[in-house]
């Protein structure tokens, strides 16, 4: 199924290019600017089952988009430049923000010195949990569960049930599977707690890979100190914030912005919604970051910017470089915001 998906976007984004529509469609739906939103920068991995390769880009294809985005009449910004922007209501060039999300190593390692040598600002989103080193990656722990065994055994609505996952397309069925399921359950805790159990049985460490994947505060802090760099809150546990109750997400976010601030010594004043679709982040989320004085807060529900979500700066839309598309065409038409346009029915101009 994720297949048959990818190559519908895939067809998508190609005839979007090869048609030409892309141009001719930019005046209509280029918006102002464009928040792109990254995870990992590392160099591609031989392994035939990676079903979380949509969040890596490789440190060659960033050194390309970054090319491009120079080339173009388009201005690098900060979150902050954009936020003036936005709210002064300056739209006399269009704009681009990089953003990185959960502040991974490979940020510093791969991302940061082709961005330093562009001098191009980007921001990091950090859930403060990861750097604490108490940070659940668990889509990671469900991954190498599956990857190295070839049956998985699960209780499922009280049921014990067993998976085989011998082959790469059962691995990546199975994975597509439970990943959902697990996004599904009613409760963060419940989610949580299944994926822990499931990686005591198979003996997958899970903090292991949050020190092994994820900055600590020394690290961060290197980056912070440049000022092409902007540090953004992420929440502490990196939870989906709408299924927790109200206290507990004014707590998620005003905790992680003070841990920041004793980290690092500033207030953060831009937020990221972990997942941020709309079943993570919707209007309670975006009414509280308010409250809490940030700036703005950014989502990944698919769009470019208009001039309207000067309305609504902390509810805005991003649009993903995917590991799965790394081609600098799917980045031009992604950038002319026709393929989001698309996607939400041209009814992008009205923000979400
Ligand atoms: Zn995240």
């Amino acid at each position: 199924m994720a297949g048959l998906k990818q190559t519908i976007i895939r067809g998508g984004l190609e005839s979007l290019y090869f048609s030409g529509a892309h141009a001719a469609l930019r005046p209509f739906v280029g918006g102002v600017g464009v928040i792109l939103t990254m995870h990992h920068v590392r160099e591609p991995r031989p392994d035939r089952f990676q079903p979380n390769r949509l969040l890596e880009l490789t440190p060659r294809f960033l050194a390309r988009v970054i090319k491009l985005l120079r080339r173009s009449d388009i201005d690098l910004v900060s979150l902050d430049e954009m936020h003036r922007r936005m709210t002064e209501g300056d739209f006399s060039r269009r704009f681009v923000c990089l953003t990185f999300d959960d502040g991974y190593r490979d940020t510093l390692t791969h991302a940061y010195p082709i961005l330093k040598d562009a001098g191009a600002p980007f921001a990091v989103y950090v859930p403060t949990g990861f750097p604490d080193r108490l940070g659940e990656l668990w889509w990671l722990a469900l991954e190498a569960v599956i990857a190295k065994n070839e049956r998985v055994g699960l209780v499922i609505e009280g049921q014990n049930r067993t998976f085989d996952c011998s082959t790469i397309a059962e691995k990546r069925a199975l994975y597509d599977d439970l990943y959902w399921w697990l996004r599904a359950r009613p409760t963060e805790a419940e989610m949580r707690a299944i994926v822990r159990n499931l990686a005591a049985c198979y003996h997958v460490d899970v903090a292991s890979l949050c020190a092994q994947l994820c900055m600590d505060w020394q690290e961060i802090a290197t980056l912070a100190a440049d000022p092409l760099v902007t540090i953004g809150a992420h929440t502490v546990n990196h939870p989906m914030l709408a299924k927790l109750p109200e206290g507990m997400v004014r707590a998620e976010i005003d905790m992680s912005a003070a841990v920041i601030e004793a980290a690092l010594g500033a207030r953060p004043h831009h937020l990221s919604y972990p997942y941020g679709d709309a079943g993570s982040a919707g209007g309670r989320e975006f009414a509280i970051a308010r409250e809490l004085g940030f700036k703005t807060a950014v989502t990944t529900r698919p769009g470019v910017l208009f001039r309207s979500h000067a309305e609504q700066m902390t509810a805005l839309p991003r649009i993903s470089l995917n590991g799965e598309y790394q081609q600098l065409r799917y980045v031009r038409v992604l950038l002319s915001g026709s393929a989001t346009a698309m996607w939400n029915g041209f009814r992008s101009q009205q923000a979400a």
